[in-house]
C-alpha cells in the first residue's frame, strides 16, 4: 500500500517572510511528517486590505530567495494570480484541484487561526484540511470549541519575530540581521522597500 503524499500549506503575508515562518514550517513537517510545505503569499490579504502592503511580487521572489535551499520547501503562485482578496477557502480548494492525491495540512499561527475560525465557513475549510495552529509568543488561542481530530495545536520554538516588526527596524534604520534570512536583508535593501 502506498502512503498518501503529506502535503503542508503556509499562507501568509510574507511582508517579509522571516525565521518565524521558517522554524514554524520546519517543525511542523518535522512533526506531522510532511513531503513537502508550500509557501503561498497572498494576493491582497482579506485582513490587510487597508493597509499598504508591498506588491505581490516582491513578497513572492523573497518567499523564494529564504526557501531555496530547501528541498522540501516550495512556493505557490495561487493567491497572487487569483483576483481580488485572499481567503484560505479559496487557497484549499486551488490546492486540492492542483493535488489529488495528497492529504492537505494548513499550517498557521495561533493568531491568523483564531481570526479564520471566528469568520470563515469552517466546516468546508476542515474537509479540505487538517489544521495545525503553532503557538506564537503571546498569542494565546482561546479554545473556541475547535472541533476534534480537525485542528492541532503545537508548539514551536519561541520566535517572537514579526513582519511588522521587521518593517518598523527598517524604517527605523535598525538592522534585521538574523531575524530573516541574509538574502532577504539583501533583497529589502537592494529593492528599498520599508523605506516609506
Ligand atoms: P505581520 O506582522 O505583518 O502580521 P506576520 O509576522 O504575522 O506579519 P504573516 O505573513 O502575517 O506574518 O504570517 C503568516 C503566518 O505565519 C500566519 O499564520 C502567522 O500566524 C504565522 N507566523 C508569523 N510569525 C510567526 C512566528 N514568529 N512563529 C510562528 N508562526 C508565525
Ligand atoms: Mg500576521
Amino acid at each position: 500500500m502506498t502512503q498518501k503524499r503529506r502535503l503542508g500549506i503556509m499562507g501568509g503575508t510574507f511582508d517579509p517572510i522571516h525565521h518565524g515562518h521558517l522554524v514554524a514550517a520546519s517543525e511542523v513537517a518535522h512533526v506531522f511528517s510532511l513531503d513537502e510545505v508550500v509557501f503561498v503569499p497572498t494576493g491582497i490579504s482579506s485582513h490587510k486590505e487597508t493597509q499598504r502592503i508591498t506588491p505581490a511580487e516582491d513578497r513572492y521572489l523573497m518567499a523564494v530567495i529564504a526557501t531555496a535551499s530547501n528541498p522540501r520547501f516550495s512556493v505557490s503562485r495561487i493567491d497572487i494570480e487569483r483576483p481580488g482578496a485572499t481567503y484560505t477557502v479559496d487557497t484549499l480548494r486551488d490546492m486540492r484541484k492542483l493535488h489529488t492525491d495528497a492529504d492537505l495540512f494548513f499550517i498557521t499561527g495561533a493568531d491568523a487561526l483564531a481570526k479564520m475560525l471566528d469568520w470563515q465557513d469552517t466546516a468546508e475549510l476542515f474537509e479540505l484540511a487538517h489544521f495545525i495552529g503553532v503557538t506564537r509568543p503571546g498569542h494565546r488561542l482561546a479554545d473556541p470549541g475547535l472541533p476534534d481530530g480537525r485542528v492541532s495545536l503545537m508548539e514551536v520554538p519561541a520566535l517572537s519575530i514579526s513582519s511588522t516588526e521587521c518593517r518598523d527596524r527598517v524604517r527605523a534604520g535598525e538592522p534585521i540581521w538574523y531575524l530573516v534570512p541574509d538574502g532577504i536583508v539583501q533583497y529589502i535593501g537592494k529593492r528599498g522597500l520599508y523605506r516609506d
